[in-house]
């Protein structure tokens, strides 16, 4: 097997958790090691341009180039266009195997941090697989990252605070906005004003995104989803009615807008693949994004030496990313204070951090309404019908439920399908989400040529065990 690279500290994801962490640690002096899937450091929210594209020059830019910058200067040993497929615990810590452009690497370290960040949840609805429905989280990829407007004539849905920061990105781009549709009644934002005008410095940037939606004459309809996507070959209207408090449709006219094209996104699901497949203790947690790991003052989970920081660890946003990191980067360099003054930091951003991910919870009444034809796993396309058929027919557990309809078993592993499948088998079998249980973790994490990553193994490396005495 290739000898991994030693160091004190692997940190896996250099989104704003990720890479303060990594940058703070290196700073005081540790050896760390920093991995990512992306070519650049910055995460999701500050994703750096590509491809020739100079970016749009805002704030989130200029945060991201700072961080870059600041993960550049220090001793941190960056691996970028890595991507992470498989984590062991060994007798020492932890290793990490990753394929990067020139070909697989391993690391090893007693400590590694899982920086992870998020996967976007869209609760389906008929028409959510047509070509020009893209996630409301992917089109901010799309923007920041290539300056690409997706369609002439856009409706953006869903909800939570990505409504505003799309919306009004494609205002800004020169894209035509028919529609702004928020699940959200308007009393749900209000009554989160007192959080939400506690960090001024943010509440004006959201202001901002609204009023500029509003300039360009686009129509907000709060309290409404979308009902259906219709077209066949792409994307020609998008009919959208009234919810209730719980996002499930409710009495009231239609409205049809006519579009090329539908951004949609319902919140944010925790990516916890890595400590899942440590097999760390998790729980369930709706406001934060699922099924989370299990952690500790210190961040730590319930294995030693494992930690859990950032939306990775629970929805929270990139200011309480960024101070977790902070706090951990200090901590694993024993540097008490620093980690004690950060967390007292954190402590200051929950109400608004606990506001936001109230908005993008999952409201299990708009799951439990998805009718019975509507594909639910898009990998396998399965849907909602032959879910309740598989638990009709026995299943009470969500791997049950895999090996019954190979539900999650596509390229994403169920990443975008989990949280929906698991709240319909919880729904279907009148139980909790804690008693359907999640899906067991398995490598590789992301998908990878095996000819390429078999190189760092050998045959010396497959334990054979000893044979049992005559
Ligand atoms: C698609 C998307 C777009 C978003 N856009 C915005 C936005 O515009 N504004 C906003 O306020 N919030 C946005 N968010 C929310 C945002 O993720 C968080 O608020 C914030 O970025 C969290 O920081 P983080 O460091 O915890 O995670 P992230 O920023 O998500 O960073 C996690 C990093 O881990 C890496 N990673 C994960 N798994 C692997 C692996 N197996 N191998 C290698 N690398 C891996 C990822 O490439 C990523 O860079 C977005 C979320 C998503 C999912």
């Amino acid at each position: 097997m290739t000898a991994p690279l030693p160091f004190d500290i692997i940190v896996l994801g250099a989104g704003p958790a990720g890479a303060t962490c990594a940058a703070t640690a290196a700073e005081a002096g540790r050896r760390v090691a920093v991995v990512d899937e992306q070519p650049q450091a910055g995460g999701q929210v500050w994703r750096a341009p590509m491809g020739g594209f100079p970016g749009k020059g805002d704030a989130d830019q200029a945060s991201g180039d700072a961080l870059r910058q600041r993960l550049v200067t220090s001793s941190a040993t960056r691996l970028l266009g890595h991507r992470v497929w498989s984590v062991v615990r060994t007798e020492t810590g932890y290793r990490v195997d990753t394929l990067g452009p020139d070909g697989p690497t391993a690391l090893e370290a007693p400590s590694l941090v899982v920086a992870t960040g998020a996967h976007e949840r869209v609760v389906p609805f008929p028409g959510w697989t047509m070509p020009g429905v893209i996630g409301l989280a992917a089109a901010t990829v799309l923007l920041k990252s290539h300056g690409v407007v997706p369609g002439r004539r856009l409706v953006v849905a869903g909800c939570g605070p990505l409504l505003a920061v799309v919306a009004a990105g494609l205002v800004k781009a020169g894209a035509e906005v028919a529609a702004v549709v928020d699940i959200a009644p308007r009393s749900a934002w209000l009554a989160r004003l007192p959080a939400i005008l506690g960090q001024p410095r943010l509440a004006a940037r959201g202001l901002s995104w609204a009023l500029a939606v509003a300039k360009a004459g686009v129509p907000m309809l709060s309290g409404h989803g979308v009902r259906r996507v219709e077209g066949g070959a792409a994307v020609a209207r998008v009919v959208v009615g009234p919810v209730d408090a719980e996002g499930a449709p409710a009495d009231g006219p239609e409205r049809v807008f006519e579009a090329d094209g539908l951004i949609v996104g319902h919140g944010l699901t925790t990516a916890s693949e890595v400590t899942r497949l440590l097999r760390a203790e998790h729980r369930f947690d709706r406001l934060r994004g699922g099924w989370i790991p299990v952690i500790d003052g210190a961040f730590q989970t319930s294995l030693a030496g494992l930690y859990a920081i950032g939306d990775g660890a629970g929805i929270r946003g990139q200011a309480m990313a960024s101070l977790s990191g902070e706090a951990l980067g200090w901590h694993l360099a024993g540097r008490r204070a620093e980690a004690e003054a950060a967390r007292g930091r954190m402590a200051a951003a929950t109400p608004f951090s606990d506001a936001m991910a109230g908005l993008m919870a999952e409201r299990p009444a708009q799951v439990r309404a998805i009718a019975p034809d509507t594909v639910v796993c898009r990998c396998e396309d399965v849907t909602r019908a032959e879910i309740d058929a598989a638990v009709a027919a026995g299943a009470t557990q969500i791997d049950q439920l895999k090996h019954f309809t190979r539900c999650g078993m596509g390229p994403c592993q169920g990443r975008s399908c989990a949280d929906t499948v698991q709240e319909l088998m919880a729904a279907r079998l009148g139980t909790t989400r804690e008693a359907v249980g999640q899906w067991t973790g398995r490598p590789p994490l992301r998908p990878v040529p095996l000819g390429e990553v078999i190189g760092a193994f050998s045959y010396d490396d497959i334990p054979i065990p000893t044979p049992a005495p005559l």
